[in-house]
């Protein structure tokens, strides 16, 4: 965690039903609209105190209609959810399903868009499952050609890596605070236009809390949350935001970018293989796969023994691979000190035939 970022989650001295959280919940939605280079007349945002699914559920269960089809783009564990959630209201679900770590086929795309004429496609930008950047800006013309509303979560790549929100015809986005924007996890953003959120208005809530059209209601008429908000998070996300903007966009997205790219090549100097090889990549994450006969467990708690912590596979990579994320205060050093880390635990436990030197 950036020690600024730390220091500002510890920052709370005020009420939440004061000015200084009204004029905090604007700061933020003007910060997170300038992070996102979007248009202030065109875009707005709000925050909800849950995590990055909040925000889906939200989006999901507030913008389609009863008799509304929704059409979900899959090819890992979090598109998959989004088609989950989407059930769970109720809705009429299509979904044009890739394997993990497939690349998103656009013609089969675009002929499921003519079949089914949704009113509402949905679809991941990066799915962390593997680290795959999905084509949502090709989606986005798609989209436009028939008229149909775009909603993209982007809870792990907003901020990090390059997205044309407005290019892309993107209605709704969701991202959250604890992953690429390099926050703690708790709060969740929904941007959207500001055309997509008046159409909410009358619409009956499916769900109380998540409700879409409350946060914007109360944000825009009364520069405050419907319920408690978790106003340390929001501070921490705000410096976040802040540093973000200070170091500038592009910048932060080359820095994090140099550092994956790090991470790719140290990784084949160790005799490892990234899952995925070919571009677009995620700028915050890698998947790696494990060599044979490395147990993921072993690997892991060895690791943890160095101060190291790495994630599993999900799904079909589960037990074969493992994920390295470089956000937050995270540097070469820190990483030459992880790569000597693992070359020493993978030689301990790797098979005898297979050790490297
Ligand atoms: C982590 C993640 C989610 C779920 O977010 P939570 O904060 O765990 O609720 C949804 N979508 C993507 C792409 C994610 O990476």
């Amino acid at each position: 965690m950036h020690p600024e970022v730390a220091e500002a989650l510890t920052s709370y001295e005020f009420g939440h039903r004061e000015e200084e959280l009204s004029a905090l919940l604007e700061t933020l939605r003007t910060n997170v609209l300038a992070v996102g280079g979007l248009d202030p007349e065109r875009y707005t945002a709000v925050v909800l105190t849950g995590s990055g699914t909040a925000a889906n559920e939200s989006v999901l269960s507030s913008v389609v209609g009863d008799d509304d089809t929704v059409l979900v783009i899959e090819n890992g564990e979090f598109g998959e959810r989004l088609a989950k959630i989407s059930r769970v209201y109720g809705h009429e679900t299509i979904t044009v399903t890739h394997a993990w770590g497939e690349a998103v086929d656009l013609d089969r795309v675009a002929r499921a868009i003519e079949t089914h004429a949704p009113d509402l496609v949905v679809m991941v930008h990066h799915e962390t499952s593997t680290g795959m950047l999905n084509p949502v800006e090709q989606v986005g013309a798609l989209v436009r050609t028939h008229g149909t509303r775009l909603f993209v979560d982007a809870v792990s790549s907003f901020s990090a890596d390059a997205l044309d929100v407005e290019a892309a015809n993107i209605t709704f986005l969701s991202t959250s605070s604890g992953k690429a924007i390099g926050s703690y996890p708790g709060l969740s953003l929904v941007i959207g236009t500001h055309d997509a959120f008046r159409a909410l208005q009358g619409k009956a809530p499916r769900c109380h809390y998540l409700d879409l059209n409350r946060y914007y209601e109360f944000a825009v008429h009364k520069r405050q949350t419907p319920n408690t908000p978790a106003v340390p998070l929001m501070l921490a996300l705000n410096r976040a935001l802040e540093l973000a903007l200070e170091e500038g966009i592009e910048q932060r997205q080359s820095r994090l970018r140099a550092l994956s790219e790090h991470v790719r090549g140290r990784l084949r100097e160790i005799g490892l293989r990234p899952l995925l090889e070919t571009e677009p990549l995620s700028n915050v994450l890698t998947s790696v796969l494990l060599p044979e006969g490395v147990s993921f467990e072993a690997f892991r708690e060895a690791l943890r023994e160095h101060d190291f912590v790495i994630y599993g596979g999900k799904g079909p990579f589960e037990g074969r691979m493992f994920q390295v994320s470089t956000i937050g205060a995270v540097d070469d050093e820190l990483l030459d000190r992880f790569f000597v880390a693992a070359r020493r635990v993978l030689t301990t436990l790797r098979p005898r035939q297979s050790a490297v030197a």
